[in-house]
């Protein structure tokens, strides 16, 4: 597959290894243990082969958007890494989608969990979700309003074929990353108030390239990188 010369000068390997110190700073900064934060390798427009040198430099976890995207890369780099749906789900696509997943981190209506679980139950499947939530209240983002939450949790709890692990948000765009912090913050309060309810909340999916170390000091123990691990994505897909 072609690639434009500026792809192929990006060395994933040194890449991550950078993050990963970014991570183990911030970590530390913030009294935690980097070793139970993960990275996810956020992997849209990114060719299979570099998705697999991501792999091989011990990024265990792939992040992606787009179900058919993902699926052509799937079948490439298969079962060595995690997989991890990061984009909207159209639910005509749960099928495919409860199929190669092992974490959809973006449920936001119960109508969605409920093609998920359906899917994942015909394939003999439990899959880890995570609830989607509009914490910066933007209007173009997906993901439930904070205060609909609850009422989310209690639709898609009972549902067997998937299992809710935690939270997942998207900052909003901050020209300073700290802008972002009350919307990390947020997701940590409604994650607790969750657990009030019952709820096994493992993950807290929430960072990205710019404003990963904030989301870690706030209690993120996923992060979404692309730009960090891949570098810039070109305008167009060509995976
Ligand atoms: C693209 C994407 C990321 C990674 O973005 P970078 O800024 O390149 O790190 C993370 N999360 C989601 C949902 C994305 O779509």
């Amino acid at each position: 597959m072609a690639m434009s010369g500026a792809a192929e000068t990006v060395n994933i390997a040194a890449n991550v290894a950078r993050i990963r110190e970014r991570i183990a700073r911030a970590a530390a900064r913030a009294g935690r243990n980097p070793d139970e934060i993960r990275l996810v390798a956020a992997a849209k427009t990114v060719a299979a082969a570099r998705v697999a040198e991501a792999v091989a430099a011990g990024v265990a976890d792939i992040g992606e958007n787009y179900v058919q995207e993902a699926a052509a890369k799937y079948e490439q780099v298969g079962k060595s890494a995690r997989w991890h749906l990061i984009g909207h789900l159209q639910r005509n696509k749960a099928a495919s989608a409860a199929r190669i997943f092992d974490i959809i981190q973006t449920v936001d209506s119960p109508r969605l969990a409920e093609a998920i679980a359906t899917r994942a139950q015909a394939l003999g499947r439990t899959i880890d979700v995570l609830l989607q939530v509009n914490t910066s209240g933007e209007d173009a983002k997906s993901g439930v309003a904070p205060d609909e939450l609850g009422g989310l949790f209690e639709a898609v709890a009972p549902l067997a074929g998937i299992r809710v692990q935690g939270l997942m948000t998207i900052g909003a765009m901050h020209a300073e990353p700290e802008a972002g912090r009350p919307e990390f913050r947020l997701l940590v309060e409604l994650a607790a108030k969750l657990e009030q309810l019952g709820a096994e909340m493992k993950w807290l999916s929430m960072g990205m390239s710019h404003d990963f170390e904030v989301a870690l000091e706030e209690g993120a123990n996923l992060v979404r990188i692309g730009t960090g691990v891949f570098g810039p994505r070109p305008s167009a897909a060509r995976w």
